[in-house]
C-alpha cells in the first residue's frame, strides 16, 4: 500500500457521496431497464472474452514490409503489397455502440460511477492474457491520462478510478503515474494527429523504467489508437515493457478473428 492516508479518506468519503445519491436515484440500468443497476443482458456484455482489436486501430499499425512484386519464401508466397505490424496488442470487450456504449457514457458522464466496480473486474481476463504472454507475472496498470477539462468537468478521473478498482479485484498493481498529453493544436496535420505525444514527469515513471515493469495501458474505448500510441511511446522511452493495452470498447472489431501481424495490405 503505498496511499497515504489523506486521498484514501478523501476517496471514501466520495465513495460514500456516491452511494447515499445511488440510493435516492431511481435504479436504472444504463440501457434502459428499470429496478436494476445493471440488468442480466448488460451484465452480459462485460463478461464477453476479450477480443483482440489492434488491426483495426489505423494509428498502431507500422510498415512492416514492402513488395513491389510477388515474392516466393521457400513453399510461402508473399503477393505484392505491404505488411502491417500493430504496434501492440489491444484487447477490447466489444464493439463502442448499442447497449456497450451507453454503459460506457453512463459510467463516463451519466454519473453512475458506481459501474466501474462493474467494469473493472471484467476486464482481468483481457489484463492476465497479456501477462500470460509475457511470464506471467502481476503486471503494473497505467490508465491512459485524462484531458484536465474533461477532468474538471467530471469532477473526477474515471480511467484513474478504474486503474484502482482493477487493483481492488487483483488484476495487476495500480501505477497512477504524472502523465500529460499534449493539446492538439489548430491545423495539425494527420501525421502528428497520429503521433500523439505525452509527457511522463515524476518520480513513480523514473522508478518503474528503472525496473524495466510490465506495464498494461488501461482505457474507456479505443478509436484509431493515437493515445495508446503516445502511451506505449512514453512508456517505453521511460524504460517500461509495455505487454498490450486493455479497453472497455473499440469504435472498430474484426468481422472475423486475426491474429497480430497478419498482413493487411
Ligand atoms: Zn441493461
Amino acid at each position: 500500500m503505498t496511499d497515504t492516508g489523506a486521498p484514501t479518506l478523501w476517496r471514501m468519503l466520495r465513495e460514500a457521496a456516491v452511494q447515499t445519491c445511488a440510493l435516492v436515484a431511481p435504479r436504472q440500468c444504463p440501457c434502459g431497464r428499470e429496478d436494476t443497476r445493471l440488468c442480466p443482458h448488460c451484465t452480459a456484455l462485460l463478461e464477453s472474452e476479450p477480443c483482440r482489436v489492434e488491426s483495426c486501430c489505423d494509428a498502431l499499425q507500422e510498415l512492416s514490409a514492402a513488395r513491389v512484386r510477388d515474392e516466393v519464401h521457400g513453399d510461402l508466397m508473399l503477393p505484392a503489397g505491404v505488411d502491417h505490424t500493430p504496434l501492440l496488442p489491444v484487447l477490447a470487450l466489444g464493439e463502442y455502440g448499442g447497449d456497450l456504449q451507453r454503459l460506457i457514457l453512463a459510467w463516463k458522464n451519466g454519473g453512475m460511477l458506481h459501474l466501474g466496480a462493474r467494469i473493472a473486474p471484467a476486464l482481468s481476463p483481457a489484463v492476465a492474457r497479456l501477462a500470460g504472454d509475457a511470464d506471467g507475472a502481476l503486471p503494473f496498470l497505467v490508465p491512459v491520462p485524462s484531458q484536465r477539462s474533461a477532468r474538471l468537468r467530471r469532477g473526477e478521473d474515471h480511467t484513474a478510478e478504474l486503474v484502482r478498482a482493477m487493483e481492488r479485484s487483483g488484476a495487476g498493481r495500480a501505477l497512477l503515474l504524472r502523465a500529460q498529453p499534449t493539446t492538439a493544436q489548430e491545423g495539425q496535420g494527420a501525421r502528428q494527429r497520429r503521433n500523439r505525444q505525452i509527457l511522463l514527469r515524476g518520480r513513480a515513471a523514473r522508478q518503474a523504467g528503472l525496473r524495466a515493469a510490465p506495464v498494461v495501458i488501461v482505457d474507456d474505448v479505443v478509436t484509431t489508437g493515437s493515445t495508446l500510441r503516445g502511451m506505449h511511446q512514453a512508456l517505453t522511452a521511460a524504460g517500461m515493457q509495455v505487454l498490450g493495452a486493455v479497453v472497455v470498447a473499440s469504435a472498430r472489431v474484426p468481422t472475423e478473428p486475426r491474429t497480430a501481424g497478419e498482413r493487411t495490405g
